[in-house]
């Protein structure tokens, strides 16, 4: 995990604090009361489909900068601060390949720990389905090299496609929509905006 040396609400030198069972990295400056809990991301990404001369197809980028310069993938990326998932996920899918889709349900999630990976943080990646709506696959030539449509057949002449993001066409194709997570109101603070409730029926 991540080390601070100075608070980042207060700016006082870091210090530790017993927390749930275990040393944190605490600052004891009086009204203060923050705590390290370490670092977190999130991450989602989109299984878009789409029937072309009646064969499902999925819509698969490929990436053009390292880590993995030329792996084909779902597109996604990281959720922002202050950014639902829903929108991330959208926003995400148009930028790499200029395909407008919203979500309809979630197909899994991956966590993974920061450090056991190498990355920054410990993360979440959540795998949505989104339903396509308009636009053909486009892309800058840069972040993404590539960008289409191709049906597990296809995949199968295409190399470098991620596993992850096949296993994610997978589950889409073999599980209807709707049968997995999908966004719902229980309550009106559920119905606010900076909140969002996923669930298997509401
Ligand atoms: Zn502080």
């Amino acid at each position: 995990m991540s080390s601070l040396n100075f608070c980042p609400k207060c700016g006082d030198p870091i210090s530790t604090r017993h927390d749930g069972e275990r040393e944190r990295q605490a600052c004891v400056a009086v009204g203060c009361g923050f705590i390290h809990f370490g670092e977190f991301s999130i991450g989602c990404a989109g299984v878009v489909t789409r029937e072309i001369d009646g064969v499902t197809k999925a819509l698969l980028v490929q990436r053009g900068h390292n880590p993995f310069a030329g792996m084909w993938q779902i597109p996604g990326g990281y959720a922002e601060h202050d950014e639902l998932l829903s929108t991330a996920v959208e926003r995400e899918v148009h930028e790499e390949s200029k395909v407008i889709a919203s979500v309809h349900d979630v197909l899994a999630f991956r966590h993974s720990l920061g450090g056991s990976r190498g990355g920054p943080a410990t993360n979440i990646y959540v795998i949505f389905r989104l339903n396509y709506e308009s636009g053909e696959p486009a892309f800058d030539g840069d972040e993404i090299s590539n960008a289409g449509f191709y049906s597990l057949a296809e995949m199968e002449h295409i190399e470098g496609v991620q596993g992850l993001s096949k296993w994610g066409i997978q589950q889409a194709l073999q599980n209807e929509p709707g049968t997995g997570l999908s966004i719902g109101a229980i309550d009106e603070r559920s119905k606010a905006g900076d909140w969002q409730l996923f669930g298997l029926s509401f």
